[in-house]
């Protein structure tokens, strides 16, 4: 039997291809313009959606994908353009407290923070303020657990 072979490593990867196609086969027909808002639907039918939370969001999302397939924003002097509807959902970049963390007496954490950011909870096992932490750094450094770490967003 031969081995079955996967064209997209991933659905995002997948979905990227879809649009292209269709915005494509709209641009070759000379009817991009009229098609444009009829896309999404053809690319996410429903009416049960296949990875966001529902078939409306999944759209907005191939909408955005449409405008960049058609060149994006050229005001935009980023190399990428962020979706800022398909990231709301990922949680932003910044550090953290990991399970790792073993409330140590020394506190070398606190002691680093230059910000104040850093509290004990009655176990004494360290917690970031995140409305007064500027993602320094200077905590993870510290720790001689290495409890803390950096979380960055995988795109
Ligand atoms: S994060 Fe590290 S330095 Fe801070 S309390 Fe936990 S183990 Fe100690
Ligand atoms: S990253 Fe910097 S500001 Fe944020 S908690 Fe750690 S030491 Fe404080």
């Amino acid at each position: 039997m031969p081995e079955k072979i996967h064209k997209f490593d991933t659905k995002v990867q997948h979905l990227k291809y879809k649009v292209l196609r269709e915005v494509a086969r709209a641009a070759f027909n000379d009817n991009l313009l009229e098609n444009i808002t009829e896309i999404p639907k053809i690319i996410v039918p429903g009416p049960k959606p296949s990875m966001r939370c529902c078939i409306y969001k999944e759209r907005a999302i191939v909408g955005e994908r449409i405008k960049l397939a058609m060149g994006g924003d050229k005001s935009n002097p980023n190399v990428i353009e962020v979706i800022d509807i398909a990231c709301d959902e990922c949680p932003v970049s910044g550090y953290e407290i990991t399970m790792d963390c073993r409330g140590c007496i020394a506190h070398h954490c606190e002691d680093a923070c230059k910000k104040g950011a850093i509290f004990s909870d009655e176990h004494q096992k360290a917690h970031i303020d995140t409305s007064k932490c500027v993602n320094c750094g200077a905590c993870a450094k510290a720790c001689p657990y290495s409890a803390i770490r950096r979380r960055t967003r995988p795109c």
